[in-house]
């Protein structure tokens, strides 16, 4: 059938109309809030990211009573980030797995204090003198004369991953992109007794230029060359399916395509090829992009709700967002 018998126009007819219709839908359970706690920071205290507006660091008290209050507004899960002390940082990376880190000691606090489902970014980036993912030993073969070790890095992840289920971590989220952490977490954290400790890995990790803000706020950029060497090339998708086949063989619980929104092409295809649920990384560049247009008058802040719409319409079933507190306390749904 065609016009004039068909018009398409009908189903847009009134507000209850495309109510019913709608294909996607934003709710509150897809969001997830990234946190980052300073270990620094005392009592009450936070402090204002200047490349994320409205987005703070914060001290274990003030972070966790904000997950409480955005807790009330419907948020269901976070994912937790820890800002060390410089001076704790070595090679090694030892302050990652501490019992007593900002990182374990946020989860525990949040266990305690909140129903939220808590995940907890697994990386060693933050916690290394070099700010690397990995270990790294000097050789000239490389683009800056640094390698990133990948099979001597496993055991530190996998001890780091079981160091936050020890805490109370519901789901463990590695960030890194070294090869074969998935299997190691996995035989870690089941040698343990931890085997209903869910994974959450980061699958398909672009070296993207839109994590920039997020390295300001999180202060781990690396001091000497670029993550190019483990982190996936912005060119290629269809790698980005092996990537997802082999954390899958491994035995992840969860895919992610990071970022979102330039890679939206990444995220419906990983949705199509695999059953797992999909969590898409809608990262801090996408964030401050927006944020800055909308402080500057340019959009308003329909265009949040939209590009998330669009994240689900690719096919993610969560989004990790900076945008959670700002949908959620505004009721923008
Ligand atoms: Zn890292």
């Amino acid at each position: 059938m065609q016009f004039p018998t068909t018009r398409m126009r009908r189903l847009r007819k009134n507000a209850k109309i495309r109510d019913i219709v709608r294909e996607t839908k934003l709710q509150k359970e897809d969001l997830i809030y990234p946190i980052y706690f300073k270990e620094e920071l005392k009592d009450m205290e936070k402090e204002e990211i200047s490349s994320l507006p409205g987005e703070f660091r914060y001290s274990l008290d003030a972070g966790v009573e904000f997950a409480k209050q955005l807790e009330e507004k419907g948020l269901k899960s976070i994912i937790v980030f820890g800002i060390p002390k410089e001076e704790t940082k070595d090679e090694i990376a030892t302050p990652d797995y501490s019992a007593t880190g900002i990182v374990q000691k946020a989860i525990r606090k949040l266990k305690k204090e909140t129903n939220l489902v808590v995940i907890s970014d697994v990386c060693l980036c933050q916690y290394t003198s070099h700010g690397h993912c990995g270990m790294i030993v000097e050789n000239e073969d490389t683009d800056d004369g640094i390698e990133i070790l990948n099979d001597e890095s496993l055991p530190i992840i996998a001890k780091v991953a079981l160091s936050h289920a020890q805490a109370g971590a519901d789901i463990v989220a590695p960030s890194d992109m070294m090869d074969g952490r998935v299997n190691a977490i996995r035989e870690t954290l089941d040698e343990n007794g931890f085997y209903n400790v869910m994974i959450m890995s980061y699958s398909a990790k672009y070296a993207s230029a839109f994590y920039e803000p997020f390295r300001v706020a999180a202060c781990s950029s690396p001091h000497a060359g670029d993550r190019k060497s483990y982190q996936m090339d912005p060119a290629n998708a269809v790698e980005a399916i092996r990537e997802c086949e082999l954390d899958v063989i491994e035995g992840c619980d969860f895919l992610m395509v990071k970022p979102a929104l330039p890679y939206l092409d990444v995220v419906r295809m990983v949705r199509d090829e695999f059953m797992l649920p999909l969590v898409a990384y809608n990262v801090s560049g996408e964030y401050a992009m927006l944020m800055a247009a909308i402080e500057k008058g340019f959009l308003t802040e329909r265009a949040i709700l939209e590009s998330l719409l669009s994240i689900k319409r690719a096919g993610a079933d969560l989004i990790i967002t900076n945008f959670a507190p700002y949908i959620l306390l505004n009721e923008l749904i």
